[in-house]
């Protein structure tokens, strides 16, 4: 009998890319979306008649406890959060209430309803805070913004969980990771459109997180601090990594990077590069676009998931730009 796998936030980028994986390895898959008054998809279109799509909220306990109840599930993947740190200076209760206890809420229902199934929750870099170097597993959890502390929350609850009642709970300790389905809240893709709109010479480019155009009138891409840098990896590799975790013989907390990182100036560079075109024609840093506390450099060692489950990434930065990019330039015409 095919294992029967849930995730929460099936829309997201990495839902949607874990939903495929999953499909391709014989599981049975069902997805949560949020029932919203716009039904709208994107990401998760072209999965339509093969997974299974049910409604659940993160600040809803009866909506988790229901589908979890109702599917039985063998494997329950949390991706749903208030995911955009930037949103969460604005938003500091929305985001400890759905990031912070969301996760709490469907521990909850894992332990009531299916309590032999194992649980993946998707923990961010942000729990590192303001360090630097590269973290592992034991770097100390010191987040400094509202998003990274509500991750804190509901990583060291996942651990609580895993410690007091038995659950086999991992969190992924994810650095950042992009592709095409990524948002528009996060700058690699908002550069990747930004190049798309200016080489294709969109008219009405997409609307950044200020409700202003993203590229404006004088065909100017606003980003905001270009000297901030991030360990960027590739979302289609980094949910083999989050499947492998609930494979392993024992649940463990495990870092997922590459090890590396780069500015934003640099993704910048390489973007317009891509297209034949200078960066500092059309980029500028809108201080309105800029972070209240930024993160420092800090690179992901990934040596125990190398170890353990086999995993390491394999699509270099600059790759990973030009195929976002060459999405785009499709998308955006
Ligand atoms: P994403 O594309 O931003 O999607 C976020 C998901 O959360 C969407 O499916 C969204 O549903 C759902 N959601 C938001 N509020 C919800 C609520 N109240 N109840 C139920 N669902 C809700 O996420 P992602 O980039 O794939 O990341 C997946 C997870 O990994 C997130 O938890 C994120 O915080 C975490 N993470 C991401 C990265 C990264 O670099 N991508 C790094 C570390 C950790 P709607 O479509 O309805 O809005």
């Amino acid at each position: 009998m095919s294992k029967k796998a849930l995730i929460i936030g099936a829309s997201s980028q990495d839902g949607s890319y874990l939903a495929e994986l999953l499909l391709e390895k014989g599981y049975e898959v069902v997805g949560t979306v949020r029932h919203t008054t716009n039904f709208f998809q994107e990401n998760i279109k072209h999965l339509y008649g093969k997974i299974k799509i049910a409604a659940a909220d993160l600040i809803d306990q009866e909506s988790l406890s229901y589908v979890v109840r109702d599917n039985k599930p063998d494997e329950v993947y949390n991706l749903a959060a208030q995911s955009v740190p930037g949103d969460s200076w604005t938003q500091p209760f929305y985001t400890a209430e759905v990031t912070g206890l969301g996760p709490v809420r469907v521990l909850e229902a894992v332990r009531q309803f299916a309590p032999s199934a194992k649980f993946y929750q998707a923990t961010s870099r942000e729990i590192y805070g303001n360090q630097t170097g590269t973290a592992n597993e034991k770097t100390l959890i010191d987040a400094n913004n509202p998003y990274g502390i509500a991750k804190a929350y509901a990583h060291m609850m996942t651990r609580c969980y895993r410690e007091s009642y038995g659950i086999f709970a991992c969190g992924g300790i994810l650095f950042n990771h992009e592709s095409p389905r990524r948002s528009l809240h996060f700058v690699t893709r908002k550069i990747s459109a930004g190049v798309a709109c200016i080489k294709n010479k969109v008219k009405n480019p997409p609307l950044n997180e200020l409700g202003e155009p993203l590229v404006d009138g004088q065909g100017k891409l606003h980003l905001g601090n270009l000297d901030a840098t991030r360990d960027w990896g590739y979302a289609k590799e980094y949910v083999e990594a989050i499947w492998l975790m609930l494979q392993n013989d024992k649940p463990k907390d495990y870092v997922i990077g590459t090890n590396t990182s780069y500015s934003v100036r640099d993704a910048a560079r390489i973007a317009f590069e891509h297209v034949g075109l200078n960066w500092e024609d059309h980029v500028v840093s809108n201080e309105k676009l800029h972070r209240p506390t930024e993160i420092k450099d800090l690179k992901g060692d990934y040596s125990l998931a190398k170890k353990e489950l086999g995993w390491e990434p394999k699509t270099s930065f600059e790759d990973l730009m030009k195929l976002m990019i060459d999405a785009d330039l499709k998308r955006f015409k």
